[in-house]
C-alpha cells in the first residue's frame, strides 16, 4: 500500500538469495474487495495452527471505520452502526480463536490507524488567494494537509513566507519547513516536501471541495497534528505477554509497536523511531517469551527514511496477531 514497506526477510541461515519480499503467506490486495471477513477470519486461523509451519505473527486489516466517517463524519449515525458491525465481527474472530483453541495462547492485538474529525464546507481555507498554484507541485486530495515542492526557479524561503503571511490573515492552518517538522520525523524524508501546511483540527484545505462538498457538506477527515486528542488512535491487547485487566493512563504512538511486537517475538530491533520503554509497563515481567532486560535502543539508530532492512529469523514460540495494521490486509509470517 506504501512505497517501501514491503518487509525484506532473510533465511535464518542469513542466505541472501532465499531473501523475499514478502511474508510467508499472504494475500493480494483482491481480497480485500470480494472476500467475507468470516473467510479472512477462516483462512488466518489456518495460517496459525498450521500443522508444518504455524505463522508466528499474523495480520488482519479492516477498512472500516474509516471509509464511513470519510463520508458522514464520526458523529453521524450511521458510523455508530458501522462500529457495532466491527465489534460484531472482532467477537466472530474471538470466538474462532477460541473454537481453534489457540485464543489463550497468543498475544492478540487490536489497534486503529488514527482518529477522526467531522469537517464542513463553510470551513475551506483556501490557499490559492495566499500563493499562485503555478508556483509549486503538490498532492491532490490529503486536504488536512498539502506538502509543496516548489518548482523550478522557486525559491523555498520565498514561497514559505507567502503562506506564513497567509496563516497572519486565516489563522486556521500552520506551515512549516520540513526542516521544522521533527516533532513527526520528517526533517530527512526524501519524500518529504520541503514545505508543509498542516490545517488546525475540522478545517480543511481547498482541494478537498472537489472530492467531498460536492455531494454532501459535512464530512470526516484525518491527517492532523497527531497530538490532537481527536487524532489519537485506538489500542487494546489480550494475551500471555499482556498485563490483565490493565488500563494505561498514558497514551502510547503507534510507531511504539514495532520495539514492543518486536522484544515480544524476540526479533533484534530494525531502525526505528518508537521505543519499548513506552510500552513496558502494559507488559508482564515474566510471559512465555521473556522481554529482555537488556534490550538495547540505540537512539542514533532512530528512522529518518523508508524502512527496507534485512530481518534475520530466530527461533520462535508464540503466536501474535494485529487488526488495523495498514500493510497488507492479511498476512502472516513463519520465523524459524
Ligand atoms: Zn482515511
Amino acid at each position: 500500500m506504501w512505497p517501501g514497506y514491503y518487509p525484506r526477510l532473510v533465511a535464518a541461515d542469513g542466505n541472501k538469495t532465499t531473501s523475499t519480499y514478502h511474508p510467508s503467506f499472504w494475500e493480494r490486495p483482491e481480497y480485500f474487495e470480494s472476500v467475507p471477513w468470516s473467510v479472512k477470519v477462516d483462512k488466518i486461523i489456518s495460517w496459525l495452527t498450521d500443522s508444518k509451519k504455524p505463522v508466528n505473527l499474523a495480520f488482519l486489516y479492516y477498512s472500516e471505520p474509516d471509509s464511513q466517517q470519510h463520508r458522514d463524519g464520526p458523529e453521524d449515525k450511521e458510523t455508530l452502526r458501522v462500529v457495532r458491525e466491527i465489534d460484531r465481527r472482532i467477537g466472530e474472530l474471538v470466538r474462532k480463536l477460541k473454537n481453534a483453541d489457540i485464543y489463550d495462547a497468543i498475544n492478540l492485538i487490536i489497534i486503529s490507524d488514527h482518529g477522526m474529525k467531522t469537517v464542513s464546507d463553510n470551513k475551506v481555507i483556501d490557499t490559492r488567494k495566499m500563493a499562485d498554484s503555478s508556483l509549486y507541485t503538490t498532492v491532490i486530495g490529503l486536504s488536512s494537509s498539502r506538502q509543496l515542492w516548489p518548482k523550478s526557479g522557486v525559491s523555498v524561503e520565498d514561497l514559505y513566507l507567502k503562506f506564513k503571511e497567509g496563516v497572519r490573515s486565516n489563522g486556521n492552518f500552520q506551515v512549516f519547513r520540513k526542516e521544522e517538522m521533527g516533532f513527526l520525523n520528517y526533517t530527512t524524508n526524501r519524500r518529504v516536501a520541503p514545505i508543509i501546511l498542516l490545517a488546525n483540527p475540522g478545517y480543511v484545505f481547498e482541494d478537498l471541495t472537489g472530492c467531498y462538498f460536492n455531494y454532501r457538506r459535512v464530512c470526516g477527515m484525518h491527517g492532523y497534528d497527531p497530538r490532537s486528542p481527536e487524532m489519537h488512535a485506538f489500542f487494546a491487547a489480550r494475551g500471555p505477554n499482556f498485563k490483565k485487566g490493565f488500563v494505561s493512563t498514558s497514551p502510547i504512538q503507534n510507531v511504539d509497536l514495532f520495539p514492543m511486537i518486536s522484544s515480544i517475538i524476540g526479533i533484534p530491533l530494525a531502525p526505528n523511531n518508537g521505543s519499548l520503554a513506552h510500552t513496558i509497563h502494559l507488559l508482564e515481567e515474566t510471559g512465555p517469551t521473556r522481554i529482555s532486560q537488556d534490550f538495547v535502543e540505540d537512539p542514533s539508530q532512530s528512522l529518518q527514511d523508508e524502512p527496507n532492512r534485512a530481518v534475520p529469523g530466530v527461533t520462535l514460540s508464540i503466536f501474535l496477531i494485529a487488526i488495523g495494521l495498514e500493510s497488507h490486509l492479511i498476512m502472516g509470517i513463519v520465523l524459524h
